[in-house]
Parts: C-alpha cells; structure tokens; sequence
C-alpha cells in the first residue's frame, strides 16, 4: 500500500529526533547512512536532512561525493552546521569555574575560565559563571537554546538541589538548578523563543562526564558504558544505558566511592572505611608516594605530574601506583560484577594509572571477577577535553534532541 502524503511527513516528523542525534554524535556522516540508520526510504532521509538544515541545526552538502575508499554511490555529507545555535555550558569546581558555549557535535564554540575562592552561597559563583557565558554569547552574537550545569556533587532529582558539594563550601542541599535558572533570568540569557530566559539543567559532573564521553569520546558505540573518574579529591561513577543517563530513582545512582577496598583503610567521610574514594584519589597517591600533598585544588595536577616524570625512575611512585592500580582494579571488579558493562572508561587519575600499566589493572579485574569474564571488558582511556562541560551541553541540548522543532525561531 503507498502511503498518503500525511503519513510519510508524520513519519519523517517522527524521525527527526533520531536523525538529529545521529549527525550530532557522528553516527551519520552522510545521507545514505542515514537512510539505512533510521530504515526509512531515501525521499524520507532526504526530507528530514532538509527540515534539519531548514532549522539551521545540520548542513546538507549540496554536491554528492564518494567516501573515500567507498565503492557505494555517491551520498550528501551530513554535518552539524558550524554557525548553527549553542548552549551556555558551566562547570564549577574546587578551584573556580569555567564557561562555553557548545555547538552540536560537543564542539566547543568559545571558553573562559574563571579562577575564584567558591563562596559559601551558591548563587556567587552562578552569578559569575552565569555573567561569563553571557559575556560569550555577546561577543559571538550565537543563538542560545539553553544551559546545562555541571556541579561536583550527587544533584538529587526531581528537586535539582546539590546533596553533598563536599570539595565546595556550599551548604548540602543547596537547590543550584533553581538557583542556575534565577541566574540566566538575571543575566538576559533567553531560551530558543529569544524572549523567555533559557531553562537550566543541573547535574553531577562524572556523570556529565560519561555522558560526553559516549555521545563525542571514548564511549560511541557502547551500550552499557562505566565510567569511574577522579577529580582533585575523591572518586565518582556513572553509567549509560542505551544513550541515556542511569540515574536511579532520585538521581543518586553510582555513588561508587564507597566500596570498600581496604577494609582497614583510611577512615572515610561517609563513615566508613578504606572506601575507593579515599584510597584510589589523587591524595591517596601522593601521601603513597611519600611526597608531600600541598593545598587541595593543585592536588590532581602534581599527581599527574608526578605519574608522568618519576613512575619509570622512582620505585616509591611506582609502587604507590601500583597499590593505587590494585585497589582500583578491586573496586572495578566489583562494579563489573553487579553491572556488567560492555566497555569501562577512566578519567581524571584513574586514566594515567590505567596508561601507566593497563595490563596490572585489567589483570586484577580479571582475578576478582566472575567467570573471569570481566577481565574481557574493554578499559579505555576517557578522551575529550572539557568533557564536564560538553556533558552539560549535552542536558541542554536533550531537549532539541528529543523535538528538533523546539529549536524553531519564536
Ligand atoms: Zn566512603
């Protein structure tokens, strides 16, 4: 039966969503691809690529090409279009903050750091942070759809508030998306109508992290995707399933570092003992390692540095990362045994242990883990830069994702 007019355009409407996500994360660089990615006819594709680009979200090349070493006819190369509209994106941390504004594609558009004390109310840094991005968005006259916060805290939903900013002096419980939102108000930033301020998300940033990392990184293509990182202190997870975020039922999944590793280890801040959190961190490594930690917002860079410069002539620090890489690989095996991923990515100072001796690590996931299957999922390095704050683009870019036709002009 052919179809009525009406419902190939509902369905070329329907597909409009996956045909976005697909050229923004680079699953469909060409028409063709996209034809047989979303088993739709090829007038379909064609017209959803033409409303894509009629929104000023995607470029369309006009002149089919063969992809190189391709024997299949030509096809039109899809890209997200690089003057298209961006999101505002923040990331607080310890040591300040920093601000983008990020295009489709996870393309970081314009930056600016901000180095400041984090006060003890929330809405200072927001203001700041806030104020940056909306410096950006003047200078470079882009169009903004939304923003996305990425906070260094377990952000409890559906309230948006910071529950444990334990490295910041925020008070827990602070309600920062709220706060977020009251900030782009204040700063004129709008939303996709131009008149209305832009909706604020907020979110944990390992978990911002992961979800970067498997739309743009070290992630595409995995299906249930671990991601377990450092920052200066402590250790945090998160998990992607099938595209999207696990977050549990009140945004507080993958709290994974506190499983024990060291039943007699350090005492931890959540009361217990020996936790990943405290025995796998950047300060665990350096105290390891006999050296002295300095304040704590330097303390993942001299760790990284001290990685770099003396693991192959200093047996103190080889052995501190080797201990590190032990406790690491404990806490791994754990989580690969309750999750079983497909693919485990690191970052922060897990990463440069993992680059130090992966196959230390994957040996001790291997020994401890069911089966011994788990020695089979692939560890790999965490590869974006900035991937926090492209991960909050990605919250501010979900709705556009989900409806292209929000990102229609008024
Ligand atoms: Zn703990």
């Amino acid at each position: 039966m052919t179809p009525t007019r009406t419902t190939k355009l509902e369905r070329g409407r329907g597909a409009l969503g996956p045909a976005l996500e697909l050229v923004h994360t680079g699953r469909a660089p060409t028409r063709a691809v996209l034809t047989a990615e979303l088993g739709v006819t090829r007038a379909t594709a064609g017209a959803v690529a033409a409303e894509l680009e009629a929104l000023g979200l995607i470029t369309v090349d006009s002149r089919p090409a063969v992809a190189a070493g391709s024997q299949g006819r030509p096809s039109h190369r899809l890209s997200v279009d690089p003057g298209g509209p961006v999101v505002l994106a923040a990331q607080v941390h310890a040591d300040g903050f920093r601000a983008a504004l990020v295009g489709l594609g996870g393309r970081i558009v314009a930056t600016v750091p901000g180095a400041v004390t984090v006060e003890a109310d929330p809405a200072q840094v927001l203001t700041e942070v806030v104020g940056a991005g909306a410096g950006l968005l003047r200078e470079t006259g882009r169009r903004c759809l939304g923003a996305g916060l990425a906070v260094p805290s377990a952000v409890a939903e559906p309230e948006g508030t910071a529950l444990n900013p334990l490295h910041l002096a925020w008070p827990p419980g602070a309600p920062v998306r709220e706060i977020f939102t009251r900030c782009l108000a204040e700063a004129g930033v709008t939303g996709p109508s131009g008149e209305a301020p832009a909706t604020g998300f907020a979110a944990n940033d390992v978990n911002l992290i992961a979800l970067a990392e498997h739309r743009h990184g070290a992630g595409r293509g995995a299906r249930d995707l671990l991601c377990v990182a450092t920052g200066h202190r402590g250790v945090g997870g998160a998990l992607v399933l099938d595209g999207r975020l696990h977050t549990g039922s009140s945004g507080l999944a993958l709290e994974v570092g506190h499983l024990t590793v060291d039943p007699d280890g350090r005492p931890c801040h959540c009361g217990g003992r020996g936790c990943l959190d405290v025995e796998t961190d950047p300060l665990a490594f350096l105290e390891a390692a006999g050296r002295e930690p300095g304040p704590e917002t330097g303390l993942l860079k001299r760790a990284l540095e001290l990685l770099r410069t003396e693991y192959a002539t200093d047996p103190a620090v080889r052995d501190a990362a080797h201990l590190l890489i032990d406790r690491l690989g404990l806490g791994l095996a754990g989580l690969v045994n309750i999750l079983d991923p497909d693919r485990i990515i690191l970052g922060g100072l897990h990463r440069a242990l993992l680059e130090a001796d992966a196959e230390r690590l994957r040996s001790v996931i291997a020994e401890r883990s069911l089966w011994g299957r788990s020695g089979k999922v692939p560890v790999l390095a965490c590869e974006l830069d900035y991937s926090g704050l492209v991960g909050a683009a990605e919250l501010a870019w979900q709705p556009v994702l989900d409806d292209p036709m929000t990102a229609a002009r008024g």
